[in-house]
């Protein structure tokens, strides 16, 4: 079976049937009707079908009087999509794409039932967000042309489009899909099935380091979510996941977990528990980590005295960051390349302010034998942000505590003083993110190019995680990486394989 339709075809000779027009598989159907081809869509719940053609038409009405299509254009494309009212009317078509309830038995029963009515060159996709679709294709006589489609809501407007192998799918499927994508205007990239995909899989770290830190009452939510959404993420974690829905969330974090057989790197939190617990479930209900929406963060205040004599100690790519905005903000320093730690130090005081390697102030105050000493997260976009995150050694004076703060503000950044964890906010996310883009393209999950595009594409990542790593260099992601490992003793930390042969010139 190598002549797939939707490969040969034009869209208006190739049928789409769509089975289940909930949320996205009315998008789904939108999608390809606008690409051209005769949708047909069905669903078990009577009425739900011509339910689902009435929204799109009113979401078509939307973009006619915005003067983004053409009122002909509109007629045209609804007439393409038609209700079905039963499995045996999808017989001709070219692709099925299934997008019902996401639950393994229902949809393994579907896909075998079009697997035995569909012609031998139509393919069958699914849209499963987190079932393997190994196991979907489990009893299929032809399993090969079962391929996952993942699309993201809402999807007539999110562009990517994961295109999911399992073990059985033929390559020429994979690859007639991707294509196909390609045409209806999305953004495909090719993952294989394992949990989580890339997006769901990549993204968990950005949820999970935030709650270990609040678990660790490291700061409150709005401290965090201010400084990740400074160095460009759309929302902070915290009110991302008030957003997502806790429920949501945590249960994907559990079915990532219990797929990966317990591995500590993607235990689910107690505290997302206990909001879920509490009925906390976030924008939904009115009340999660935030009630209602987040207040506005506080301006930078003006800093209390000029800084005096800086010293720019170390190198890197972080380093050499920071050298240019303290010139871009009229402070003056001198540089000290050779040294054993990179950051800041206030000459004449002695004061240092340390990059974060993943070890906390009190620990480096401790091996170094020097309390007037700081941490700070990684300014990883020292233009964009208006606040860093810092922890003070325990023995650090106040008098030099004030100064740290006044430093950072002459920098243009508020002080986030956090609770002494190892690894503060953006540092310990940035690495986790870029490790665990890391393992899934060590295990072949996607290539390095298809983690990015799906990152920023699939969730609206400023950057992806090898876009961060060219960045950064895998120096500093390792070492940040191993200082939480030594901190925490725990595999959650665990580095890469592939970082490490980075780390190594491999
Ligand atoms: P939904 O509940 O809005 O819609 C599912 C529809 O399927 C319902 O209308 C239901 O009546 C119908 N249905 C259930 N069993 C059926 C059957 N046997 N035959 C025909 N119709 C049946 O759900 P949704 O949010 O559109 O999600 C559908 C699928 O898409 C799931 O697999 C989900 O994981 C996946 N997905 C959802 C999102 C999202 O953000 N909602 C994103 C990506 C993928």
């Amino acid at each position: 079976m190598s002549d797939w339709i939707v490969a040969k075809r034009p869209a208006g000779e190739a049928m789409v049937g769509v089975i289940g027009a909930g949320v996205m598989g009315a998008g789904i159907a939108q999608v390809a009707a606008q690409a051209g081809h005769e949708v047909r869509l069905l669903d078990a719940r009577e009425g739900a079908a011509e339910a689902a053609i009435a929204q799109i038409a009113k979401s078509l009405d939307g973009l006619v009087a915005k003067g983004r299509m053409e009122g002909g254009q509109r007629e045209a494309l609804l007439a393409r999509i038609q209700p079905a009212s039963a499995v045996a009317e999808l017989a001709d078509v070219a692709l099925v794409v299934e997008v019902i309830v996401e639950k393994l038995e229902p949809k393994q029963a579907l896909l075998r039932e079009l697997d035995a009515l569909l012609p031998a060159g139509a393919i069958i996709a699914s849209n499963t967000s987190s079932i393997s679709i190994t196991a979907l294709a489990n009893g299929m006589r032809n399993p090969q042309r079962l391929v996952g489609m993942h699309f993201f809501n809402p999807v007539p407007l999110m562009k990517l489009v994961e295109v999911v192998s399992g073990a059985e799918t033929a390559p020429e499927v994979a690859a007639a899909i991707f294509e196909l994508a390609a045409r209806w205007g999305k953004t495909p990239v090719h993952a294989k099935s394992t949990p989580g995909f890339i997006v769901n899989r990549i993204a968990r770290p950005y949820y999970a380091e935030t709650l270990a830190l609040l678990l660790e009452q490291a700061g409150q939510p709005a401290q965090l979510d201010r400084a990740l959404r400074g160095v460009g993420f759309r929302m902070g974690p915290c009110e991302l996941m008030d957003l997502i829905g806790h429920d949501t969330n945590f249960l994907v974090t559990q079915s990532v977990f219990e797929a990966n057989f317990g591995d500590k790197r993607y235990m689910p939190s107690l505290v997302q528990k206990a909001l879920v617990d509490g009925g906390r479930l976030g924008r939904k209900v009115g009340k999660g980590f935030y009630e209602g929406l987040p207040a506005a963060a506080a301006p930078v205040a003006a800093p209390a005295a000029a800084p005096r004599h800086l010293v720019l100690v170390g190198a890197g790519p972080l380093v050499e960051g920071l050298g240019r905005w303290l010139s871009h903000k009229g402070l003056s320093f001198t540089r000290e390349t050779h040294s054993d730690w990179d950051g800041l130090r206030v000459g004449d005081v002695g004061l240092q302010l340390h990059l974060s390697t993943g070890i906390s102030a009190a620990q480096l105050a401790f091996t170094r034998c020097h309390d007037a000493l700081a941490v700070i997260d990684w300014p990883l976009a020292p233009d964009k942000i208006d606040a860093l995150a810092y922890a003070a050694a325990p023995k650090l004076a106040g008098g030099q505590r004030a100064l740290v703060e006044d430093l950072l503000r002459a920098l243009g950044w508020e002080p986030l003083a956090l609770r002494d964890v190892p690894g503060l906010v953006v540092a310990r996310t940035i690495a986790m993110l870029v490790n665990e883009g890391a393992d899934a393209v060590w295990q072949g999950v996607c290539d390095e190019a298809g983690a990015d595009t799906a990152m920023k594409l699939g969730v609206n990542y400023p950057a992806g995680p090898f876009e961060w790593l060219a960045q950064l260099g895998s120096g500093p992601v390792v070492q940040l990486l191993d200082g939480l490992f030594e901190a925490y003793r725990s595999e959650r930390y665990r580095v890469s394989p592939l970082l490490q042969r980075l780390r190594w010139g491999a």
